[in-house]
């Protein structure tokens, strides 16, 4: 349907074509939420059930309706559907409406409904599993700078001074960098944190210590025997950045200036957001030898600061805090528990949801602040 048909059906109607599209995707995003943790498939096999696995039928995969209509229980095996399920289609129906009333019918409108996607979807991991999985947060960072180049979305910071010829050049180094960036960023972590904390925990848990060793040659492992998911996150960027040079050589014109500021912006906003969590966590461990903030909720940071910018970063990271306290005081409060461990990244999903929502258009990120 072309698009200026789209814009002159009723608005109700609209609206109810977003929001079941919204259904529609977060019963993805549960499958998702299921499987990407588990390390499984996400196309095959087809939908089951988690308890006894009979394949689901049509009837049992509408969003919310088959919830209702089988009583929150399997067909099959009468064992309880986590509530979870429609919570997710409908949040995810609820936001898509929301992000759609706030973008119309634009670039910004697919990019902003992918990235609440995704953070409900990392937001959910992170609450049952302590996890914030790689595969959602590498390729989600090189999508967050590179997209800006192939789709308008946002206007940048204006950086005075910058001259369109290097400014295009440097852009195009840093998508094409992002894929490297995320993996030397991980390197680095593991070089003056991880290593520290694979010996401490061996020398304070020394039965646990093959354990250990097989989580040290673990965890490089997973740097050297993921290359899939490394070389296609690389892949990506390059891609993206050879998108840009066809832009470019065709010539640079005023947007394209735009939107190399855009990707200047969003490097800027992930070093922040991804920087200002590091910092945390590397100070926390030097002073008080202990794991503050996950590598996880750096890398998902990264991703965020990336996609909003680093002003909207910054918006995002007060909002999070806020939302940790409370709950976590509540939390604290109700378990008189002190050493209580909260799920950080769930916060930052939601913070990072409500930023992008609570932004007026054009208004915050035009100004730059
Ligand atoms: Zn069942």
């Amino acid at each position: 349907m072309p698009m200026h048909t789209l814009a002159q059906l009723p608005g109700w109607f609209t609206s109810l074509v977003i929001a079941l599209t919204g259904l529609a995707v977060g019963s993805f995003i549960n499958v998702i939420i299921y499987r990407v943790p588990r390390q499984m498939s996400i196309v095959t096999p087809g939908s089951r059930c988690p308890f006894c696995h009979t394949p689901l039928s049509i009837r049992d995969l509408i969003p919310v309706i088959s919830f209702l209509l089988l009583r929150g229980r399997c067909r099959s095996c009468r064992h309880r559907i986590p509530f979870r399920y429609p919570v997710v289609e409908c949040l995810v129906g609820f936001l898509f409406w929301i992000v759609w009333q706030k973008d119309g019918l634009s670039w910004s409108l697919p990019q902003d409904w992918a990235f609440v996607s995704a953070m409900v979807a990392l937001g959910a991991i992170d609450l049952e599993h302590r996890l914030l999985p790689d595969v959602i947060t590498y390729p989600g960072f090189v999508l967050a700078v590179g997209l800006p180049v192939l789709l308008e979305r946002r206007a940048p910071f204006h950086w005075p001074g910058l001259e369109s010829g290097w400014v295009v050049d440097l852009t195009w180094g840093f998508i094409a960098l992002s894929g490297v960036v995320i993996i030397a960023v991980e390197w680095l972590d593991y070089l003056f944190i991880g290593r520290h904390l694979e010996a401490q925990q061996a020398s304070e848990h020394p039965l646990d210590a093959p354990m250990t060793a097989e989580g040290e040659s673990g965890h490089r492992a997973v740097l050297l025997l993921r290359p899939r998911l490394t070389l296609s996150t690389i892949a990506l960027g390059i891609a993206l950045a050879g998108l840009l040079w066809v832009k470019k050589a065709a010539g640079v014109d005023e947007a394209g200036i735009r939107q190399a500021e855009a990707v200047v912006d969003a490097f800027l906003g992930a070093a922040f957001g991804g920087g200002l969590l590091w910092v945390l966590r590397f100070a926390y461990f030097r002073l008080k030898h202990i794991e503050a903030a996950g590598f996880g909720d750096i890398k998902m940071m990264m991703m965020v600061g990336a996609y909003l910018g680093w002003s909207q970063t910054l918006v995002t990271l007060i909002i999070a805090s806020a939302f940790a306290s409370v709950i976590g005081l509540i939390l604290i409060l109700r378990h008189r528990d002190r050493h209580i461990k909260i799920p950080y990244g769930i916060f930052l999903a939601a913070a990072a949801i409500l930023t992008l929502i609570i932004d007026a258009p054009g208004v915050a990120r035009s100004s730059g602040l």
